[in-house]
């Protein structure tokens, strides 16, 4: 498995995968995060685990279970953590920390390393019962609401190592911390490559015009990715530039909120022919695959961001992208090299029309992309850095050896 990305990674990454995964053969990897499907999180853990076990790891995915309530006030604390004001009573945290202790009872969580990704699962760290504990932050926790991340710090201080996306999002927890950016899997089926014909059997099935530039964002529907922002840039370019705009999404098990915002968006599109919204079933690959593919510009306007994969999913696939500059989107679009930032609807109708207007820019910056996700976002990276914190907590006092 290792092999098949033997001319895809850059070598470094793979001969230090290849001996962290000596060193920790036969040793237990259990992750834990609160959705199976939906997500970058899940997207990530998905491709991860078998690649932990060829590696000859135990690598084990548990997926924390919950009521309604329990992803209502979770989804309440992910914005909060994220800036919105949100209260977040005592109540709610005791039933937080209740469900989590169900969950405790259920799943086995014997590891000799446990990684639990986001807020919803840390209070599972109250019922360690032995190995390292890193706690696994995927969101902005730069600017949030002060009394809830106060909160949430009282769990997440416990373990004894945070990892976060970006550095910007990182707190001092008076834990060791480390910052690992996310990453895609090049050679998965939402990102290997495709023949045109598979392309264009997806937009047929879609009836989306081959034959037209098209303009493309695939979010969660989520107020943070800005799909309305998105609908008004795209009415915008249409004045001067022909182009259809496609926003494909699918729900999210722990993201409650998904209908409402899709209700929103289909009521602003108001049955505007140029415009595709498209609700996709779970593990839709093989046609989010197709369509960044078939895109001409790839948006990724959020307002707040985690990281943001979809950005390095289309530049893997020779995609300009135009992104907000939230969260780790700046780390991935170099501005002017592989793609824009932009700050407002107006930033992006620009971008869009100057990329419609210059196909030999979108050709470059498409290029640019490429090269930059395969030297910084591909997963053997990930997996590499992960493998390196957990050996560093192993061995931690002693001289490591590689
Ligand atoms: N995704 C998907 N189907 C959808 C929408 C998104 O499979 O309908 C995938 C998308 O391709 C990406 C991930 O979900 O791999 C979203 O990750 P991102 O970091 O962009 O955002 P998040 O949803 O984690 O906030």
């Amino acid at each position: 498995m290792i092999s098949q990305y033997s001319g895809i990674s850059p070598k470094g990454d793979l001969i230090l995968l290849e001996r962290l995964g000596e060193k920790l053969k036969g040793k237990s990897f259990l992750h834990i995060n609160s959705t199976r499907a939906g997500g970058g999180v899940a997207e990530i853990l998905q491709r991860m685990i078998p690649i932990l076990v060829e590696l000859g790891i135990d690598a084990r995915w548990e997926v924390i279970e919950g009521d309604e309530r329990f992803f209502d006030l979770t989804k309440k604390i992910h914005n909060a953590v994220q800036g919105n004001s949100e209260k977040i009573t005592e109540d709610m945290w005791r039933h937080h920390y209740e469900i989590n202790k169900k969950n405790a009872e259920r799943i086995n969580l014997d590891a000799d390393a446990v990684l639990i990704h986001d807020p919803q699962p840390s209070p599972l760290i109250e019922f360690r019962k032995t190995g390292r504990w890193i706690w696994r932050c995927h969101i902005d926790v730069s600017h949030p609401v002060k009394e809830v991340c106060d909160y949430l710090l009282r769990y997440c201080q416990r373990y004894e190592a945070a990892v976060f996306s970006v550095a910007k999002f990182a707190r001092a927890m008076g834990v060791d911390e480390f910052i690992i950016p996310p990453s895609i899997d090049p050679v998965s089926e939402k990102n290997r490559a495709m023949s045109p014909d598979e392309i264009n059997k997806t937009l047929d099935r879609f009836q989306i015009p081959a034959d037209r530039p098209m303009l493309l964002q695939v979010s969660r529907f989520d107020r943070f990715k800005d799909p309305i922002g998105v609908i008004k840039a795209h009415r915008m370019v249409k004045k001067y530039n022909d182009c259809i705009l496609v926003l494909a999404g699918s729900p999210a098990t722990d993201d409650p909120e998904g209908e409402a915002v899709l209700k929103e968006v289909r009521e602003f599109a108001a049955d505007d022919p140029d415009i595709h919204i498209l609700l996709l079933p779970p593990f839709s690959d093989r046609d989010i695959n197709a369509l960044q593919r078939a895109a001409t510009i790839v948006i990724q306007k959020s307002l707040k961001e985690g990281f943001g994969l979809t950005v390095s999913e289309a530049m893997w696939k020779g995609k300009p992208v135009i992104g907000g500059a939230a969260g780790g989107i700046p780390l991935q679009i170099i501005h002017g090299v592989t793609g824009f930032l932009v700050h407002s609807v107006e930033g992006l109708a620009f971008r869009i029309r100057q990329f419609l207007n210059n196909p030999e820019m979108v050709q470059r910056m498409g290029e640019n992309g490429r090269e930059h996700v395969r030297n910084n976002f591909l997963i053997t990276r990930q997996i590499r850095d992960y493998l390196s914190v957990w050996y560093y907590l192993e061995n931690k006092g002693a001289l490591i050896e590689l």
